[in-house]
């Protein structure tokens, strides 16, 4: 896959709760595979907010298995999953796609039936598509963010400008 294929997503949602589980139900997704920060909940959170509760058990209630895939070092992230009761794959490393595998590993899901879920092209989308899984993006929970992930948003900008996304 080339690297302008490997930066758009399969669709693109305004929010988690605006993704059509159904529809990914009926095309055989069982494992949805989450980023936290900015998709999940506030970036940089310590503590998951109802936001994130809700979803979990709203695609529980629609029959699917969900992991937090998560760059972010290890206690934060596993500490919200904890609290989700979900799985985490921690230092994920994304773009590389080696989270997206261990995930899929740990939920014992096939890459066909599995959608990797976030907010950012340059880690969330690229790692995704590189799986390969079905990939999708959503709009950033909040326009707060730590200063690295501003740095990026323009060039996410360009790319999804050139890309159509
Ligand atoms: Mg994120």
């Amino acid at each position: 896959m080339n690297i302008f294929a490997a930066m758009k997503p399969n669709a693109v949602y305004k929010s988690l709760y605006d993704i059509p589980l159904e529809t990914l139900k009926e095309e055989g997704k069982t494992c949805l595979l989450l980023d936290f920060d900015n998709t999940l909940g506030p970036d940089h959170a310590t503590v998951p907010d109802k936001y994130a509760f809700d979803f979990i058990e709203k695609v529980r209630n629609a029959g699917f298995i969900c992991c937090l895939v998560s760059n972010a070092k290890s206690s934060r992230s596993s500490g919200i999953a904890d609290k989700l009761g979900i799985p985490c794959v921690t230092y994920a490393h994304k773009p590389r796609p080696d989270g997206v595998y261990r995930a899929l590993k740990l939920m014992d899901t096939p890459k066909e039936n599995a959608v990797m879920i976030g907010d950012q092209v340059f880690t969330d989308v690229i790692a995704g598509r590189l799986a390969p899984v079905y990939t999708i993006m959503v709009e950033k929970y909040s326009s707060k963010e730590i200063w690295y992930v501003v740095l990026k948003r323009p060039f996410e900008k360009l790319v999804r400008l050139i890309g159509r996304f």
